[in-house]
């Protein structure tokens, strides 16, 4: 793609799902395109996460105003690349060299990512193409009819619904179905049926951060016989048509060389985790287990992987935060065979696109990822098709913040014919 100068930059505090704030920015480039996004917040974020700058100011927002990130566009950033002719990669590469970190805890992800997306956005707009279309042209993707499947997550725990559950989310996966609107149905008829098996035994249908239902449970596996029960109820048929996938999030319970599994009562080291996850793969149509063990725990990921690779997604989001060197360093020891993309954990489209790329030459599987903290924004959407991720994880069939990312796919599909 041609260079493009860049006329305009605004940037503004907006709120996200959670009332907290995020940033929003809009770039214009010369010939008339506008690109504006908005980005997401984590709430159990890795600790190797790119560095969200937040004001820390306790009299606004609780200290999580965002007016530095916003001052940052529209100050250092904007002088910088005001009137300068750039195409995706020399931005990108330009931004990280002005943030001078490798985790952008100068500038802050908050104040690359909205800039590098939203430029994306204005160039896709100049030349007259779907963002997904331009995403293939600077990522060298072939142009493919598939469209990514959908993991949907039905039941929220951990850190998005008051820690109900150990596990953070409870997802179904209609792999079985055939094309992306007929997935998408099967996920709303089984989230209702969900709904109304819920409301049958007295539960008020009370949704999490991620608009899955947060119930009591006895046990983390209830979870599981739930959704294989709605599905059912539903009229699909499990291990067939529709799969399950949790994300354990477990950095978040792992204290002191130990899971402590609160629900369940128990604390297990990880060889005992990962024999839990061997029963659970017997018991029910599992696909996918996402941070099923903590961020650093290389030496259980590597063995996890060795025991339960052949049948399943292991799905690095904290072990890999969306980083080259950190999914290399997986590629190298086996550790896991998926990873999350999310462009906040990393900071620009550019390193975004490049961990995808080292994630299909080693044969892992994608799913690209919405945040807990979301806003309207359907970028993402955009992403997924654009690097033809094998799956999109954007949350329950609640709340407009996640079915913005599934309607704009709806729409994509029409155009990607
Ligand atoms: P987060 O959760 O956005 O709160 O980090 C999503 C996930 O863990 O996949
Ligand atoms: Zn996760």
């Amino acid at each position: 793609m041609d260079k493009v100068k860049i006329t305009h930059i605004r940037a503004r505090e907006i709120l996200d799902s959670r009332g907290n704030p995020t940033v929003e920015a809009d770039v214009e480039i010369e010939g008339g395109g506008k690109g504006r996004v908005a980005i997401p917040s984590g709430a159990s974020t890795g600790s190797h996460e790119a560095v969200e700058l937040r004001d820390e100011d306790p009299d606004r927002y609780l200290g999580k105003g965002e007016k530095k990130a916003v001052a940052n566009i529209a100050g250092e950033i904007a002088d910088a690349i005001m009137g300068k002719n750039f195409d995706q990669r020399k931005l990108d590469a330009f931004l990280r060299e002005l943030d001078g970190t490798p985790n952008s805890q100068r500038l802050g992800a908050d104040s690359l990512l909205p800039v590098s997306l939203a430029f994306a956005e204005a160039v896709a707009n100049k030349s007259n193409i779907p963002l997904f279309r331009y995403i293939q042209t600077i990522s060298d993707t072939k142009t493919t009819k598939a469209m990514p499947v959908p993991m949907m997550n039905l039941l929220n725990g951990g850190k998005h619904a008051g820690a109900r559950a150990d596990f953070q989310e409870f997802m179904i996966v209609p792999t079985g179905i055939g094309e992306y609107p007929e997935q998408l149905r099967a996920g709303s008829e089984i989230f209702h049926a969900l709904q109304s098996i819920l409301r049958n035994k007295g539960d008020s249908g009370l949704v999490g951060d991620e608009g899955g239902f947060s119930p009591r449970f006895n046990q983390n596996e209830d979870a599981l016989a739930l959704l294989v029960e709605a599905t059912k109820k539903a009229g699909y048929k499990t291990g067939k048509q529709v799969f399950l996938a949790i994300d354990v999030a477990a950095t978040e319970f792992y204290k002191e060389g130990k899971y402590e599994l609160k629900l369940d009562k128990k604390s297990l080291f990880s060889e005992e985790m990962i024999l839990m996850y061997e029963r659970l793969l017997e018991q029910f149509p599992i696909c996918s287990v996402e941070d099923g063990l903590s961020e650093d725990d290389w030496d259980g990921w590597k063995e996890m992987t060795k025991r339960l690779g052949g049948k399943t997604m292991l799905v690095g989001d904290d072990l890999f935060v969306t980083n080259n060197n950190r999914l290399e360093k997986g590629v190298e020891n086996k550790a896991g065979n998926a990873i999350l993309i999310k462009p906040n954990q990393i900071g620009t489209l550019t390193e975004t696109i490049a961990v995808c790329k080292t994630a299909k030459a080693a044969e892992y599987k994608i799913i690209v990822s919405h945040r807990s903290g979301e806003t309207e924004d359907a970028f993402i959407s955009h992403l997924a098709v654009g690097i033809s991720s094998d799956y999109v994880k954007f949350g329950s069939l609640s709340r407009s913040e996640r079915l913005a990312k599934y309607n704009e796919l709806l729409r994509i599909v029409e155009e990607n014919v």
